[in-house]
């Protein structure tokens, strides 16, 4: 068992500081925080005069895409580092095929919100509402001068994995987070309107559908949405479109818990879950994956019939 320890922000900042190169990592199928709080520590550390790179095993598409310094993640590792840090990563899993290389190394650092278990050698872990809060914080310890870049990509994690401030996490820290960031610079407005409101036709057609053929069960408690590879190659998406789509179940005033199954492979599907009131990370977990109480995620291979039943007797112990 190899021994961990649970840092403070000021133990963190020392801890960097004392590394001049850093490797992050961004988590399988990246979200805008994961991005946003890497390239927010890369531009931060690196005006500290730190080596710095990030990588991520999947490629950064859809609107993620859009940003120019997403073109600082790296598919491939390389180099050498005195620190590797695991960023919004609940557990080891999450760094997707860099886990092995990850676990081999001595001196990791996890930064992370998701209320895991430590499975870094140091652990900078709380309870926020998004992993950007807690980089907020350590590049504030560490002196660093914040420029407009550095409090859009920070504003992009908070707003995007708040929901757009709207998400049961979301408290008075959040949006004080948020005045802070837009005193400094950040473009708020940009993020919002490109994660929350612009959509491509294509991708509003695919809603439609989507929606059309909705299921609920549970009288109305559990609403279930799903898509096919074959809807998304219909319409020339890409599979991130699918973001965001659980939040149209979760809002119908009946729901409890609110699921959305996208194809990720054949006879694979990817899950997304969100609770009201109610432990999707619990259901979630069953199936081998994790997350937060309230919106949790995990990946199930199987016929698509055969997911959709097993989802829906897991929840049925539960609801
Ligand atoms: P999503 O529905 O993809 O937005 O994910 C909601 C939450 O569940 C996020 O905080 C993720 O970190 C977590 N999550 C999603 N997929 C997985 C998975 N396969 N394993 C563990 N956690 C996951
Ligand atoms: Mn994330
Ligand atoms: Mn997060």
């Amino acid at each position: 068992m190899k021994s961990t320890k649970k840092l403070t922000i000021k133990q963190t900042a020392q801890l960097i500081k004392q590394c001049s190169s850093i490797a992050l990592f961004a988590h399988t199928n990246p979200d805008g925080d994961t991005v946003g709080s890497c390239i927010a520590l890369a531009h931060g550390l690196k005006q500290l005069g730190k080596t710095v790179e990030i990588f991520c095993d999947y490629p950064i598409t859809g609107k993620l895409a859009t940003f120019d310094e997403v073109k600082l993640i790296h598919n491939q590792f390389f180099g050498k580092y005195d620190l590797f840090v695991a960023v919004d990563c609940g557990d080891i899993f999450r760094t997707g095929e860099f886990s092995g290389l990850y676990d081999s190394q001595k001196e990791t650092l996890t930064i992370d919100h998701h209320g895991g278990e430590c499975f870094s050698k140091y652990n900078c872990l709380f309870q926020y509402a998004s992993t950007c809060q807690i980089v907020f914080e350590i590049l504030k310890e560490l002196g660093v001068e914040f420029n407009p870049t550095i409090a859009t990509y920070l504003y992009m994690g908070l707003c995007t994995d708040t929901g757009n401030f709207s998400n049961s996490n979301t408290d008075a820290d959040s949006h004080n987070m948020a005045g802070e960031l837009i005193n400094l610079g950040a473009d708020f407005q940009h993020i919002n309107r490109t994660f929350f409101r612009d959509i491509e036709l294509n991708e509003l057609k695919l809603h439609a559908r989507v929606l059309s053929r909705m299921r609920t069960y549970y009288d109305g408690q559990m609403i279930l949405l799903y898509v096919h590879q074959a809807d998304i190659d219909e319409f020339g998406l890409d599979n991130t479109v699918t973001t965001g789509l659980v939040h149209y179940a979760n809002d119908v005033v009946t729901a409890k818990v609110a699921v959305c199954v996208s194809q990720d492979g054949e006879n694979a599907y990817k899950v997304s879950m969100r609770g009201k009131n109610y432990n999707v990370r619990e259901v979630c977990q069953h199936f081998g994956g994790g997350g937060h109480l309230m919106a949790a995620g995990c990946r199930i291979c199987g016929y698509f019939e055969d997911v959709i039943e097993q989802l829906v007797r897991v929840v049925g112990f539960t609801i």
